[in-house]
């Protein structure tokens, strides 16, 4: 059967489906980026908290700013804006249906987006728009009030085209009108999301008027939160998964893994859902549990990246069944990674690898060494290049980094050790395999992409780890270096 409403009350025994009516849901909350990672994740929570018989007025209305994006709306739109969320691991698999998205407006529609944005009962407005949304430089870690799109939604009359300008819009409607604000609550991986998205929204607000800059500042929160679940890109196999196994046709479903996570600070401006009811933390200062996560978990997704897609390997789990990269895995970890997480409220920095462990080799998520690889532009200088700096500052050793950064550069080449050409995968793809191109024979092109290594790349132990360990690969192969790495003679 085809997901729709009127097939709600009709759906396969094994698939849950909302146990709320709602037609009887409020909107209180307007998203941008309805992708993969919130549908599995704020989505489920929020339905799961529906399904409690608590905060219908929290139900969420889409947004976005691509054209790109008309694509995904009219595929839940064909589904009354439900999604089936399945969650898989060896011994297994359960299927839900959320029904918490009751509206997704056009996608970069702003007169309209700007107008729910400025409608009362909108209360929160929440992000999932990747590393790369944030106008970030990544060396410096500050916002970029130079960059084109931003200078674009400074000019007066401009009809804002950024999210941060559309947001900005809403707000400055909501103060016109002596309504409170929303509060702004950003669920990308991003070290201090809340900081960061301030500095956007502050950051483009202060080219625009100073005093609209400072009202923002004292009246708008945006609580920083670590939000965890492995959530790969739907494809053809899990619809195909979905049909055959349950009978259900949906245009968009989710895979996931079982485990989820969300640790949150409660600061919110107009009131927030009862999230604490459905197994969310809510912590004074999410700090220690991101960097804990973003070094162990996301480094050490690209730790399993670039070795893997080297070694032509097409799934997570099967890099995890790779001794080589495993060892790796483990090895990097242990000896430059965790050494520099500093303790966690209540959490055991090994259990928590041990876990990671655990969750990478799930054999039935389904989760791509592609996907992974993706966006190292904007993820290493999140997940991994702050490490190497701690270590740096601390006058320890970054063998095993400067082999995790000279293979994502030996990737950034765009073959793979057999020869098989890599597609771009990455929004700064041409200029990535330029560099490393001109890195095969002069290592320090690559460390030079100062937007990207900042002081880390004019570090002498680390450059010359870095151009060792890259010559090793382009010598032997990633097989050959990984040995050696591993007996400790690289
Ligand atoms: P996705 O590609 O399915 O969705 C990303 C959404 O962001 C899309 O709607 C896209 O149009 C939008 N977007 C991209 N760039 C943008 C920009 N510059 N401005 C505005 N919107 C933009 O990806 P996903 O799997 O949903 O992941 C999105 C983000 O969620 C990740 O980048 C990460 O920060 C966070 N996250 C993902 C996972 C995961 O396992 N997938 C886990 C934890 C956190």
């Amino acid at each position: 059967v085809k997901l729709s409403s009127s097939i709600l009350a009709k759906l396969p025994p094994e698939v849950a489906g909302p146990k709320y009516d709602r037609a009887a849901l409020k909107a209180g909350i307007v998203h941008f980026g309805v992708g993969n990672f919130h549908r599995s994740h704020q989505a489920v929570y929020l339905d799961d908290l529906f399904n409690a018989g608590l905060g219908h007025d929290w139900a969420i209305v889409g947004a976005g700013v691509f054209e790109g994006e008309k694509v995904g709306r009219g595929k839940l739109q064909e589904q009354d804006w439900l999604t089936t969320v399945v969650e898989q691991d060896a011994g297994h698999m359960s299927v839900r249906v959320t029904g918490v998205m009751i509206d997704f407006l056009m996608p970069g529609a702003a007169a309209a987006i700007i107008e729910r944005l400025a409608d009362p009962a909108i209360r929160i407005v929440s992000l999932t728009i990747t590393e790369g949304g944030y106008f970030i430089d990544p060396a410096s870690g500050v916002f970029n009030p130079t960059h084109p799109d931003i200078v674009a939604d400074a000019q007066p009359e401009a009809t804002p085209k950024t999210v941060f300008g559309i947001i900005l819009a809403g707000l400055m409607r909501r103060r016109d009108d002596g309504i409170v604000p929303f509060t702004i609550m950003s669920c990308d991986n991003i070290p201090h999301n809340g900081h960061v998205t301030a500095d956007g929204v502050i950051g483009l607000a202060r080219l625009i008027d100073e005093n609209l800059a400072t009202w923002v500042s004292d009246n708008v929160a945006f609580p920083n939160g670590m939000v965890d679940r492995i959530t790969p890109a739907t494809t053809d196999r899990e619809r195909g998964i979905l049909s055959s196994a349950f009978g259900l046709d949906d245009n968009w479903p989710v895979f996931c893994e079982p485990f989820r996570q969300w640790v949150l600070e409660d600061r919110f401006t107009n009131g927030r859902p009862l999230l604490e009811k459905v197994g969310v933390q809510f912590v004074s200062d999410v700090a220690p549990y991101e960097l804990m996560k973003i070094r162990i978990l996301n480094g050490g997704h690209a730790t399993i990246a670039y070795p893997a897609g080297l070694m032509d390997i097409h799934f997570v789990h099967e890099a995890m069944q790779e001794p080589l990269v495993r060892g790796f895995l483990d090895r990097l970890e242990h000896d430059e990674i965790i050494p520099t997480v500093p303790p966690v409220p209540d959490t055991v920095l090994e259990d928590y690898y041990q876990l990671i462990e655990h969750r990478f080799s799930n054999p039935k998520i389904g989760d791509t060494i592609r996907r992974l690889c993706l966006d190292g532009s904007n993820r290493q200088p999140k997940f991994i290049i702050p490490t190497i700096a701690d270590r740096l500052k601390a006058g320890k050793g970054v063998a095993g980094l400067a082999l995790e950064s000279a293979l994502w550069c030996r990737y950034c080449f765009g073959t793979t050790d057999s020869g098989v050409v890599i597609e771009p995968n990455d929004p700064s793809w041409d200029r990535l395999q330029t560099t490393a191109r001109a890195a095969k024979d002069t290592p320090a092109a690559w460390l030079a992409m100062e937007d990207i290594y900042g002081d880390v790349g004019r570090s002498a132990p680390f450059v010359e780890a870095f151009a060792h360990a890259l010559e090793a690969l382009w010598a032997d192969g990633a097989r050959a270096t990984l040995t050696r790495y591993l007996a400790g003679n690289l």
